[in-house]
């Protein structure tokens, strides 16, 4: 493959944006070698400057369930636009999108819109420290809740990466309010609560963890996790940024029953434009400003052509069907990775939720972080350069899911498979 649009670009980016680009884990660092850039996307398809086509499986770090440039999205973004791009007062497609989230997602009765997830998840634990008057977090190793302070302690995706789960600038005395525990163990929750279980404001997970690679919830331990919040006064924040309107149409709440007090979202309700959200009890939800007096507030929030973008992707992905078809594709995925793996005596597996995955190389199961950790990194970065040089864009870090769309199909997952099966050739 040629890469010289892409070099050069990069070479230029270099010099004015830390590392070359706008978020870390998209300069390629822990893979080694360099970003490509983007040309335009279709479909299941990224299109680099220098032509080139790969199958996608990070579909912008999520919003492109339902696959890239989606004709209804465009057309939606284009006829609100040509009345201008934003107000700064109240527009009818904010009360649209606060419709569909709540009735889509009936523990939040009330929403709040933001333009990112890192917003959504900042301002969703000053409510849980405002309404319960307390000040501690608590978090799990691991998890990524975007770059607020409060959460880069002992933190996923891209400072996990890059090995810097505790950042620089970050006070102290703010991580100090910040407590993690374990994902997945019973034991460790139970005892921090009986601990400190009263100066805890709020629990926030992701329900499926998809910044530590992919890792599933045990049986009943979100459930345990809802009950120690309850008795224990502290609000349970469910982060599906990444899992909402993906695993199920009402997220992981949905698919695993439970209720959060808060939820945070992003992603897939902005269909590909800067949005995020949080929302979650009235009670709790009614006492941000200017009903209440938690403050948290935003020019662009609400953005109509941002809006409108989301709404077109809610309706896709609410037709019937769409999320068990995801599912079934993703599963049809996974089992064709494992079976080549197996055929090339390479030690591989996969973790599954609808349209997110995990890949290790090490024998499974994987069900902790430390699991998760343990997967052959070095294995890992060949597995991405010869998929990539085959024509399959993987996320180029072995703490980051794999995201499936809609719009991968038979002919995009067989083409994948093939590759994998000539790259775990070399590999065995
Ligand atoms: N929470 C989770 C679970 C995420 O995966 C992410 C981003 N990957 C965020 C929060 C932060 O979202 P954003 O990058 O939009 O700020």
């Amino acid at each position: 493959m040629n890469h010289a649009r892409s070099h050069a670009l990069f070479t230029r980016a270099q010099d004015l944006l830390p590392g070359g680009v706008n978020s870390p884990v998209r300069a390629f660092k822990s893979v080694g070698g360099e970003p490509f850039f983007a040309q335009r996307a279709e479909g299941a398809y990224l299109f680099d400057v220098d032509g080139n086509r790969y199958i996608d499986y990070v579909g912008s770090w999520g919003p492109m369930v339902a696959g890239h440039a989606r004709p209804e999205v465009l057309a939606a973004v284009e006829k609100t636009m040509r009345d201008g791009l934003s107000f700064g007062v109240p527009n009818a497609l904010e009360v649209e999108m606060a419709e569909a989230l709540t009735h889509i997602v009936p523990s939040c009765e009330m929403v709040r819109m933001v333009n990112s997830g890192t917003e959504a998840t900042l301002s969703a634990i000053r409510v849980a420290r405002g309404v319960t008057g307390r000040t501690r977090i608590v978090k799990f190793e691991g998890c990524y809740h975007g770059h607020g302070d409060s959460f880069l302690v002992k933190a996923g995706s891209g400072v996990m990466t890059l090995g810097l789960p505790n950042s620089p600038g970050v006070p102290d005395a703010l991580a100090d309010l910040t407590t993690t525990i374990p994902y997945n163990d019973f034991e460790a929750a139970s005892a921090l609560f009986e601990e400190i279980g009263d100066e805890i404001a709020g629990l926030i997970i992701e329900p499926i963890v998809g910044n530590a690679n992919c890792i599933l919830p045990r049986e009943g331990y979100l459930q345990h996790l809802r009950e120690l919040c309850t008795r224990h006064g502290a609000l349970l924040i469910f982060d599906e940024v990444m899992t909402g309107f993906r695993v199920a149409l009402g997220g992981a709440q949905a698919r695993y029953g439970i209720t959060p007090d808060l939820s945070t979202f992003g992603k897939i309700i902005g269909g590909g434009m800067p949005v995020g959200a949080y929302g979650g009890k009235r009670e709790y939800m009614s006492q941000v400003a200017p009903s209440g007096p938690i403050y948290q507030a935003g020019t662009l929030s609400g953005n109509p052509v941002a809006m409108a973008a989301g709404l077109a992707t809610l309706a896709l992905i609410r037709e019937p069907g769409f999320h068990d078809e995801l599912e079934r594709r993703t599963h049809q995925l996974c089992d064709g990775l494992e079976a080549a793996a197996r055929e090339a005596n390479v030690a591989f597996h996969t973790t599954r939720a609808p349209g997110m995955f995990g890949l290790y190389f090490r024998e499974g199961p994987v069900e902790t972080f430390e699991d998760a950790k343990a997967s052959d990194a070095a294995k890992f970065k060949h597995f991405f350069h010869g998929m990539l040089e085959r024509g399959v864009y993987l996320a180029p870090s072995a703490f980051e899911a794999g995201f499936m769309s809609s719009a991968h199909g038979d002919a995009e997952i067989a083409h994948t498979v093939k590759a994998a099966r000539s790259v775990f050739g070399d590999m065995g």
